[in-house]
């Protein structure tokens, strides 16, 4: 049922109980819902650590209002650290403008021309890219809606009565093969070709971003991350961090901590966003 059908059959479902006309019923259920939406409360904290190996974190972070991103850059000396810093500005940027669902879907096609462009016009910067992982709260059709967009294989998470299910589509070699049932979960967590991706931002004219809306309800927690999480820690593991500790910043915290402690061997970043 779409969105408008719902809110008509609210509408006369209260006129049956109230004996209202058409329009009192639609006025208290408009100024009710709008009671509802303006008590959404986002508390949301981030972790990013440049891990036990590598010589330079470039991986990006952004928690702010009502929009969290992980950005995983990829390219020689400083480049990664540039397309994921470059995507994440732009995504805020361009996300601030349009505040929708289908805004941020264009604000990743932004944050993609922005590092392509910049890629083409750096030559130490050829052939730099990132990964895209965002959620943003916002009103579909007088609904909030959570909105995930994501290109590569940054993830987001949500955390639901216990159980951890994924929001994200990783664009990678290993998630494809996964898909075709050749390879376990586990074995792609140490496959030697887990960083291919098979999509990424920055490193072609045009990307075509995975888009998907859900439904936000009070409690829920979601997570998003980068690869030197998962990769570290089984999904098991990163579930009983996000039961065991209620405030967002310590389960960020202990999520890195914990990651680095399994190995540590990328970067690692953790957004926690709860929803209140
Ligand atoms: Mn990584």
């Amino acid at each position: 049922m779409t969105a408008n059908r719902r809110r008509k059959h609210r509408v006369r479902a209260r006129m049956a109980k109230t004996g209202e006309s058409y329009t009192a019923a639609q006025r208290h259920l408009l100024t009710a819902e709008e009671a509802h939406m303006s008590t959404y409360e986002l508390r949301h904290a981030g972790v990013t650590d440049i891990g036990n190996v590598r010589t330079v974190n470039q991986d990006h972070l952004l928690a702010e209002g009502d929009l969290v991103a992980v950005a995983d850059g990829m390219g020689g000396h400083r480049a990664g650290e540039v397309a994921s810093r470059v995507a994440v500005e732009t995504l805020r940027e361009a996300f601030a403008a349009d505040p929708t669902a289908a805004g941020l879907a264009e604000a990743v096609r932004s944050a993609n021309t922005a590092v392509w462009e910049r890629a083409a016009a750096e030559p130490d910067l050829q052939g730099m890219g990132t990964t895209i992982a965002a959620v943003a709260l916002v009103t579909e059709e007088g609904e909030k809606r959570l909105v995930v967009a994501n290109v590569g294989d940054s993830r987001a998470y949500l955390l639901q009565e216990g159980g951890l299910g994924r929001l994200s589509f990783d664009h990678s070699l290993v998630a494809d093969l996964v898909r075709a049932g050749e390879i376990s979960e586990g074995e792609a967590r140490t496959h030697p070709r887990r960083n291919i991706l098979t999509r990424a931002l920055g490193v072609g004219p045009e990307i075509d971003p995975y888009v998907a809306l859900a439904e936000p309800a009070r409690g829920d927690r979601l997570l998003l991350c980068s690869d030197g999480l998962f990769n570290e820690l089984e999904e098991h593991e990163i579930t009983a961090v996000l039961v065991a500790e209620a405030d967002p910043a310590d389960a960020a915290t202990r999520l890195v901590h914990e990651a680095k402690e399994h190995g540590g061997n990328d970067n690692i970043t953790a957004v926690v966003l709860d929803i209140a």
